[in-house]
């Protein structure tokens, strides 16, 4: 980070602590005072907004739920007059009804700040050329993008999602230097790019991904086809006004997010406890400064862990990992309790595989059983011979040491494994579930 950062603020630890004891007490306050929701939930508790003396008094307040957030649907956890929201913006709900949140002015307005710190930590300058291609309307992602673009003061080409032909017009046309899409619209983008042979004509130089999951070998894949130096990781979610909440630095070492705007916690959801500092468990968030739809430890579903120690840009902001899967998908299996996508995070580090996988847990004679089937890469060794065996045998036992559980591996052909467009289902239970 440079010295003439304009909007990220540079802050100690004790600093951050500070906004962050003032932000909780100012929240709590307000949500107190303003939602009916948030009294009735913390008067359960027998709290009151006086008790919040210290940041370890977090851990007191109640957590608040996407259940909640359909109960008050469709404008839940409102705590301010209604004349003060002016505007609002919805998720799909995975189930149900959508998520919507409101916005005041400020909130807006904070949103922009936030999503401004992303532009300059991904290094764009005010002569960037910052093409948009996400979802405008009820979604957070093309607001999010073009109210950050335009406060950072870079050129906002705002041409939203698909429409191929356009996005590669406006790319070469205009020059855009900067990309801001999913993963899979990168790829899509920088296959196109390949088969036209536009590469030459091209200008860009970074992207901003985010919205969805990725692989490493997906990222690395759209960086090449689009001749890229560096590519960043966003985060973010409508409850937390939308994409913008963090964003990788060039050292590319795990997410900063902006610790002055919101708490993170992660806890274990079983327990509902904190996890050991660096351990993998579930992002919980309070924000510090949110008016009309405030957030007290809003459990996010989302599995990460906190990066500990200075990132080597210098950036005091603290980091967690990209998001590792959703806890409702946790395995308990011989009592350690497993996300899918620890085990993607491992089939990543061998070039033999693709990104497929399937996991199949079954218990015999009272013992739990676990199968990791996964694909070689198309080209990679020939069928049967002996270095199936040994991949299998070295994935294996990565699982052991980075999972800490023993499993078997079978090494398929490429394409043996169903595939979806949807969410593919990744794991199989047998399992008795009394
Ligand atoms: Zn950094």
């Amino acid at each position: 980070m440079s010295d003439t950062a304009r909007f990220i603020p540079s802050l100690s630890a004790d600093e951050i602590s500070a906004l962050q004891l003032s932000g909780l007490k100012w929240t709590v306050a307000h949500a107190f005072e303003g939602s009916p929701f948030y009294r009735a939930r913390l008067a359960e508790k027998g709290l009151a907004p006086g008790d919040i003396k210290d940041l370890s008094d977090i851990t007191k307040l109640p957590f608040t739920t996407a259940q909640d957030l359909q109960t008050g649907y469709p404008l839940p956890l409102l705590s301010v007059p209604e004349e003060r929201v002016v505007r609002i913006h919805g998720s799909s709900g995975t189930t149900g009804k959508r998520k919507i949140l409101t916005y005041t002015q400020k909130d807006i307005d904070d949103w922009a700040g936030m999503f401004a710190r992303c532009y300059e930590m991904a290094g764009l300058t005010v002569l960037d050329r910052v093409q948009i291609c996400v979802g405008y309307g009820l979604w957070t992602a093309g607001a999010g993008f073009q109210l950050g673009c335009e406060r950072f003061g870079a050129m906002a080409l705002p041409v939203g999602p698909g429409m191929l032909d356009i996005q590669l017009q406006m790319l070469t046309d205009l020059g855009a230097t900067c990309l801001c899409s999913t993963a899979s619209m990168a790829l899509l983008l920088g296959e196109e790019v390949e088969k036209q042979n536009l590469r030459g004509k091209l200008k860009l130089k970074r992207s901003i991904f985010g919205a969805e999951a990725h692989t490493r070998k997906m990222r690395q894949r759209f960086e090449e086809a689009l001749g890229l130096e560096h590519s960043f990781d966003i985060s973010g979610m409508t409850e937390i006004y939308g994409p913008g909440a963090g964003i990788e630095c060039e050292a590319h070492e795990g997410i900063h997010y902006w610790a002055d705007m919101y708490i993170l916690e992660i806890i274990d959801p079983v327990t509902l406890l904190p996890v050991a500092p660096g351990e993998l468990g579930e992002m919980v968030i309070t924000s510090l400064k949110k008016e009309a739809s405030p957030l007290i430890r809003y459990r996010t579903r989302d599995m990460t862990r906190l990066i500990p120690g200075l990132c080597p840009c210098g950036c005091g902001m603290p980091r967690h990992e990209r998001i590792q899967g959703r806890s409702d998908d946790m395995i308990i299996f011989r009592g350690v309790n497993i996300y899918p996508g620890q085990v993607a995070a491992v089939l990543e580090k061998h070039a033999e595989l693709n990104s497929e996988y399937q996991i199949e847990l079954s218990r015999v004679d009272g013992l739990d059983h676990m199968v990791v089937r996964v694909e070689k890469r198309p080209g990679v060794a020939v069928s049967g011979c002996a270095c199936d065996d040994a991949l299998a045998t070295a994935v294996a036992e990565d699982i052991r040491n980075q999972i800490l559980v023993r499993s078997k591996v079978e090494v398929l052909e490429p394409g043996s494994l169903p595939r979806s467009f949807a969410k593919t289902k990744r794991v199989i239970d047998s399992r008795d579930k009394d």
